[in-house]
């Protein structure tokens, strides 16, 4: 094992988290949205720690960028190591940054030690995870999966711009996109280093775990529909309170989910109609999320949740309807990656916990081509996409050596 010692230099890490989190549009917090000249200079200065790094660097055909540290075997399939430079409004400068950051870290310390591996390490950082600017998701890593589709180049910005007019804008020939697929027997794995975005890391008071899979998760609609009238004039027993209906059902919503240990449930979108005072809510209309590792639970408790909202509303003479609005099945991380990130971390003196991420990650996207493995980092009161979002020195250089000592099993 490398020990913390020989792989301190966190200096530079602290550097280049700096560096990158200055290039925003926003002077609050990070704001670097995809296929802006935000992106391109981050790209640039990404490009440039690569070489440093002992890498030959490209850009693939939708803008990710791509380092490349060759091993000794020829043919090898290779390490895919990466995360993602862009980020939502306002963000923290550790979310998708920082596993991009400690990639490239990863492979400067091999190359500054003399080390070449047997296997090719590529770390790529990724063009558009959180698509904040087209209302899409993981474009960069589903190209590379061979996922991206060709009407995912008309999506819109807020501008009416669309996502081939933004790669032409950059010099970028958007009809190429197919040439960023990668051929999965060419490629050995995926490692994705991030932070937790969540509190449990630091409830166990523990600096990383690895990560058992990705949350599917269903998002629905829902309206519930009653009678409004005068807030003064019909007694409570009377109403058809589509409000007081709706309360219910988002405790019968948060009743259900406690009933299953991997399922998280949340009503996190209300409108009140008419919306007065002096009125009695006539129709309510929201946003109901459920997540879970276990797709059959997700299905299963949804259906419980419909059910019981369903009662609720005929008790209360409402009626109440759904609409699923998106639905993705959970994604896996390979158990033999999960059992070399566990033995690396009992290395490093900390339980072998592996957590399900609840947020999505380019790993979801790289998952569906080959073995993928991800690394948490604590972060400070799980708070993430926010510019107070923070990781500690001590965690960044723990989760670098756990990120190092498991490329050294996967590719030794
Ligand atoms: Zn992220």
């Amino acid at each position: 094992m490398l020990g913390l010692s020989q792989i301190r230099n966190i200096d530079r890490i602290v550097r280049r988290l700096d560096d990158l989190s200055k290039i925003s549009l926003t002077e609050r917090g990070v704001t670097r949205l995809s296929f802006t000249k935000e992106s391109e200079e981050a790209n640039r200065l990404v490009s440039h720690w690569m070489e440093e790094a002992g890498m030959i660097v490209r850009r693939d055909a939708l803008n990710n960028v791509v380092g490349r540290y060759e091993g000794t075997q020829e043919e090898a399939p290779v390490l895919l190591i990466g995360s993602h430079l862009d980020t939502v409004v306002e963000a923290g400068k550790y979310d998708g940054i920082l596993g991009v950051i400690l990639g490239i870290e990863a492979v400067q310390i091999l190359h500054e030690n003399g080390i070449c591996p047997k296997h090719p390490i590529e770390v790529i950082g990724f063009c558009d995870e959180e698509g904040t600017r087209f209302h899409t998701t993981l474009l960069g890593s589903r190209a590379i999966a061979g996922n991206f589709l060709q009407k995912d180049l008309e999506a819109v910005d807020k501008d009416g711009v669309t996502l081939a007019k933004a790669m032409r804008e950059i010099g970028m020939d958007p009809t190429l996109y197919r040439l960023a697929a990668r051929d999965p027997n060419s490629i050995l794995g995926y490692l994705e280093l991030h932070i937790e975005q969540g509190p449990v890391l630091e409830k166990k008071n523990q600096s990383c775990s690895a990560v058992s899979g990705i949350a599917g998760q269903s998002r629905l609609e829902f309206r519930v529909e009653g009678a409004a009238g005068h807030a003064g004039t019909v007694p409570v027993a009377m109403r058809q309170d589509a409000l007081v209906g709706t309360a219910e059902m988002i405790q019968a919503v948060e009743r259900i989910a406690l009933q299953y240990e991997s399922l998280v449930a949340t009503v996190g979108k209300l409108k009140v109609y008419p919306g007065a005072s002096n009125v009695i809510p006539g129709l309510v209309e929201g946003a109901m999320d459920l997540r879970s590792i276990d797709d059959t639970t997700r299905e299963v408790a949804l259906k419980r949740i419909q059910e019981e909202c369903q009662q609720i509303a005929n008790r209360r003479k409402l009626t109440c309807e759904f609409q699923l609005v998106f639905e993705s099945p959970a994604v896996h991380c390979s158990s033999h990656f999960i059992g070399i990130i566990e033995s690396v971390l009992e290395e490093h003196h900390m339980d072998p916990l592996r957590l399900v991420s609840g947020a999505g990650h380019d790993a979801m996207a790289i998952a569906k081509i080959v073995d993928t493995g991800m690394i948490f980092v604590r972060c400070k009161e799980g708070l993430s996409h926010h510019p107070d979002e923070f990781a500690s020195q001590e965690d960044i250089e723990v989760g670098l050596s756990v990120l190092l000592n498991t490329i050294l099993k996967i590719i030794a």
